[in-house]
């Protein structure tokens, strides 16, 4: 897979790319980075690449002819082209699966008040982290890029994939790790005695409650197993005798 990044400061990438998951990944040839100064497709030997807005308003919006001859130049028919954009729709986990799937990736990332609107029309889909302004799209490239690097198969074992927050519509349970009892707190006994039947079931189970706790919403509409309408009943009754 190829993921092509188009930015005003390619230098943020540096840390990105060389840490961790996303450097191993990389020097496994999972997938391939390339990170483009869109200033190389400046208009005038200033290098610049922005204006003022038309009609007035505060600062500097990023001219479409630039834009879009980086887009040209960096894409192919394959491309999956993503703009980065507050007005996008909101970015999940399920988008991370489908995009995961394109051979061919490029995010366009604005920076200071955006970037001329006519550049959607050369844009696949526009793509929000969330409702909040960042001052530019290059984190916004970093959260979809490594969300979806992760999920590249080889790159990770299924297992451990599986059991992941949202993976299933649930947040994952809690986990422990040594020292087996930590100021008063201790690791819950079922964990430690290796049954992995009732492991199991103390996994689902606390996933359930974590959801209920953290994030009732995601269990609307979920068809729950039988079992797990045994573990909610339990989960039910034990917060009436608490
Ligand atoms: N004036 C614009 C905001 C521009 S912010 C508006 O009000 O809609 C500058 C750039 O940061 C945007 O072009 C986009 O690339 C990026 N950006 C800001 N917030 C974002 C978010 N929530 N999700 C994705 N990208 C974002």
């Amino acid at each position: 897979m190829k993921i092509t990044i188009l930015t005003l400061f390619p230098e943020m990438y540096e840390g990105f790319l060389n840490t961790s998951m996303i450097k191993r990944i990389i020097s496994k040839d999972l997938v391939e980075f390339k990170i483009v100064d869109i200033r190389d497709y400046s208009i005038d030997r200033y290098r610049h690449v922005d204006d003022t807005p038309y009609g007035g308003g505060a600062g500097m919006l990023m001219r479409v002819d630039v834009a879009h001859h980086a887009i040209l130049d960096n894409a192919t028919s394959k491309t999956r082209v993503l703009l980065t954009s507050p007005k996008g729709k909101k970015y999940t986990q399920e988008d991370a699966k489908r995009l995961v799937k394109e051979e061919e990736i490029l995010i366009l990332c604005g920076h200071y008040e955006g970037i001329d609107s006519r550049i959607e029309k050369y844009c696949d889909e526009m793509v929000s982290i969330g409702d909040y302004i960042l001052t530019g799209g290059e984190l916004a490239s970093m959260v979809i890029s490594d969300s979806i690097v992760r999920l590249i198969e080889e790159s990770i074992s299924p297992e451990s994939l599986k059991e992941e927050s949202f993976e299933d519509g649930l947040l994952e349970y809690p986990q422990y790790t040594r020292p087996v009892e930590y100021d008063g707190e201790e690791v819950p006994f079922v964990l430690t005695n290796g049954n992995h039947k009732e492991i199991r079931r103390f996994n689902l189970k606390n996933a359930l409650k974590e959801t209920l706790k953290y994030r009732p919403e995601m269990l609307e509409g979920r068809v729950f197993t039988p079992e797990e309408e045994k573990l909610l009943i339990e989960i039910q009754e034990e917060s009436c005798e608490e």
